[in-house]
């Protein structure tokens, strides 16, 4: 095969654009392929429905540059502004059936401790630099419950517990993981509290200033509405063909789709057995996050707890008292349809009760085909077993992509340009051989 690529690129989010950009930095020769109609994936910053004075950023946005080095480097590199949210002003828990203005009673304030010096306890055995999955760190892919099970916690810490995995997730907190969350944590500096304010920054003008100049600037081939249905291997080279009969071929290839829509494409050579058994059904991450223009709420509001909404937080002040909030919830927590006002507005009521929810967006990332769900979530005993697998390329096919990222900030924006760094690092030796 005379391949007139070195890496042909699958999806056109952060982590096969990142991928490309290495690629074309160390001189390779790269081409995009990206199912959809635009760039960006699970970042999709658009004018509000019905509300085009406004933008709205219907996937991922909050970053921490002094955390995450992947987003400091890309940010510096490009000169891209960053602005931070307001702090909130007005706290509401729901916590054990009670609304509250502190997240426990105070017969609780023993158990919060607990809870949190066990989850930073936990956290501490996991080096925020190094792969997740070649840490001795196997016995923290369990349950939440069985996490706290040594605890004894009353049911409104327990219930908090809840609610924040829940909204850092997207799911039933019972049926996922907590190996992702105490990595998550390790991330955050060993803090718990880091999920409450850790990450509080987004990019002016939205996410999609950062990958636009990205691509500009290494003048990316990219090519938009090409669905890759089948991966074929020969020994020297890859053949990538889209479901409407084009193909490209290439000296390697990187893909960095979303791991519910692998099993969609026909790899030729199968994948090893591993990859096919864990990509044979869905992870449990289906969050939904509506946007919400919304008003009689207190001054920049936050509110978290095992509601139908695990969280809302600010997004900003409007001029005339209203504000854009966003709310995250999990289809198999509590099912709502994010586009609908009137359901949107009974869920802010169960924290605020007087909020009036003038308007609402959303992108269904579940019901889109293209992602068949949110964040990558495992269930219990799965998440370290998935990351060991992924990361292993078969030959000349590399997997990239936030699902497969193997460090702290996997599911995050920085752990998308993390795999892509290091598909693009695995992908060199390949073409080096
Ligand atoms: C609601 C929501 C809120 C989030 N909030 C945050 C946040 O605040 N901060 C943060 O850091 N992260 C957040 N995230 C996560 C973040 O958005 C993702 O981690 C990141 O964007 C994933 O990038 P990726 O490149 O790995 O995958 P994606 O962005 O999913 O890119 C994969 C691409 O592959 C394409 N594709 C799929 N199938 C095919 C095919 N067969 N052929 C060709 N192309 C294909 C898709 O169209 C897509 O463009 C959020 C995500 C969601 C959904």
């Amino acid at each position: 095969m005379n391949a007139p690529y070195d890496a042909v690129v699958v999806g056109a989010g952060f982590a096969g654009i990142t991928a490309a950009r290495d690629l074309v930095d160390r001189g390779r020769s790269a081409v995009v392929l990206e199912a959809g109609p635009r760039i960006g994936g699970r970042t999709y910053a658009r004018p509000f429905a019905g509300r085009e004075d406004l933008r709205v950023e219907l996937g991922g946005s909050w970053v921490n540059p002094d955390l995450q080095p992947g987003i400091r480097r890309e940010i510096q590199r490009y000169g891209i502004a960053l602005t931070e949210d307001m702090p909130p002003g007005a706290a509401a828990f729901l916590t054990d059936g009670t609304l509250r203005s502190f997240p426990v009673p105070a017969a609780e304030l023993a158990d919060l401790e607990r809870a949190v010096g066990h989850l930073r306890d936990a956290s501490k055995r996991i080096a925020p630099s190094q792969r997740i999955s070649t840490q001795p760190i196997r016995d923290l892919d369990i349950s939440v419950d069985e996490f706290i099970a040594p605890l004894d916690l009353g049911p409104a810490t327990r219930d908090l517990l809840y609610a924040t995995v829940g909204w850092y997730t997207g799911a039933d907190p019972r049926e996922v993981s907590m190996l992702g969350f105490i990595a998550q944590t390790a991330g955050f500096g060993h803090s718990p509290y880091g999920f409450y304010g850790a990450l509080t920054e987004r990019f002016v003008g939205g996410v999609g200033t950062l990958l636009d100049r990205m691509v500009d600037e290494s003048r990316l081939e990219i090519r938009l509405a090409h669905h890759v249905v089948r991966i074929e291997q020969g020994e020297d080279g890859v053949t990538v063909r889209t479901g409407d009969g084009r193909s490209v071929q290439a000296r390697s290839c990187v893909v960095a789709a979303p791991t519910n829509v692998l099993r969609h494409i026909d790899f030729n050579p199968a994948l090893a057995a591993d990859k096919q058994k864990l990509l044979a059904v869905n992870h449990q991450g289906r969050a939904y996050k509506p946007s919400m223009v919304v008003r009689n709420t207190p001054p920049r509001p936050f509110a978290l707890g095992v509601g139908t909404l695990q969280a809302i937080c600010l997004g900003y002040e409007l001029a005339d008292g209203s504000s854009v909030l966003m709310g995250f919830g999990g289809e198999s927590a509590a099912r709502i349809d994010p586009t609908n006002r009137e359901q949107v507005e009974a869920a802010v009521r169960e924290y605020y009760p007087d909020a009036e929810v003038l308007a609402v967006d959303a992108h269904d990332w579940n019901a889109d085909p293209l992602f068949d769900g949110t964040y990558r979530v495992d269930r219990p005993g799965q998440a370290y077993d998935f990351l060991r697998a992924m990361n292993e390329p078969e030959d000349r096919v590399v997997f990239a992509g936030t699902d497969v990222d193997d460090s702290v900030w996997r599911t995050w924006i920085e752990g998308a340009v993390n795999s892509g760094h290091r598909a693009v690092d695995v992908v060199s030796v390949i073409l080096g051989r």
